[in-house]
């Protein structure tokens, strides 16, 4: 019975995709649907764009704190995204696994790799824009960016997406509520994963094995 009882890891979920796509939206339906999962608030060296809080969106820090991070070794992963650091905690996501808390990262391709060099078990989810017009549309729409960094952006995206072949699932934000529904689906298949139910399945074979004996 103890078996059943057994203190599970918390689930490290690495979501990427392009700027501009709707992750901030896609996670926002998510989190309002799983409350449980630790949103992991990243440290960058971009300016804050209009409306976003230091600490909420991100942890607004200059060049110089963060290479003290990197240098320190407090991050996990980092990396320079259109000129500017972007990076994770290695601290707090720790914990949070430790405590069985599933963990979300929302990361590019980059950080994303390095993810997968150290936490090869974690669930890595790519998500696509309809079309790359689209994209273009809804980068010009959001009104943050200049010109000349919105042409970056795309052509970045389309780099980034050629790299979704290394990711475990690839979700088409065509619309938030049905990406985000792709996205709980997947987290719960993932968590009926045989070898992370393995003690359920052992709790049985063992009492099996005690009535075939007897
Ligand atoms: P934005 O400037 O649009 O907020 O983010 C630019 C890109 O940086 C996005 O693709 C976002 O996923 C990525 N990003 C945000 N936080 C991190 C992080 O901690 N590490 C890495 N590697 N990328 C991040």
């Amino acid at each position: 019975m103890s078996g059943l009882k057994k203190q599970r890891k918390g689930e490290l979920i690495v979501l990427s995709g392009p700027s501009g796509v709707g992750k901030s939206t896609v996670i926002a339906e998510l989190l309002s649907n799983r409350r449980d999962i630790y949103f992991s608030v990243s440290y960058t060296t971009r300016a804050p764009r209009v409306g976003e809080a230091d600490g909420v969106n991100y942890h607004f820090v200059s060049r110089e704190e963060f290479q003290r991070m990197i240098r320190s070794g407090e991050l996990l992963e980092f990396a320079e995204y259109v000129g500017n650091y972007y990076g994770t905690s290695l601290k707090l996501i720790q914990e949070k696994l430790e405590q069985g808390t599933d963990v979300l990262l929302d990361i590019e391709v980059q950080g994303a790799a390095k993810v997968r060099e150290k936490c090869p078990d974690a669930v890595f989810i790519f998500i696509i824009p309809p079309s790359l017009e689209e994209l273009s549309r809804r980068l010009r729409q959001r009104n943050t960016d200049a010109s000349e960094t919105i042409s970056l952006r795309l052509e970045k995206a389309r780099q980034e997406c050629r790299e979704s072949i290394c990711y475990d699932y690839l979700v088409v934000n065509d619309n938030v509520m049905d990406a985000a529904h792709e996205i709980l689906s997947i987290l719960e298949a993932e968590r009926c994963r045989v070898k992370k139910r393995i003690h359920l399945a052992q709790s049985i074979i063992g009492n099996a094995d005690a009535l075939i004996c007897d």
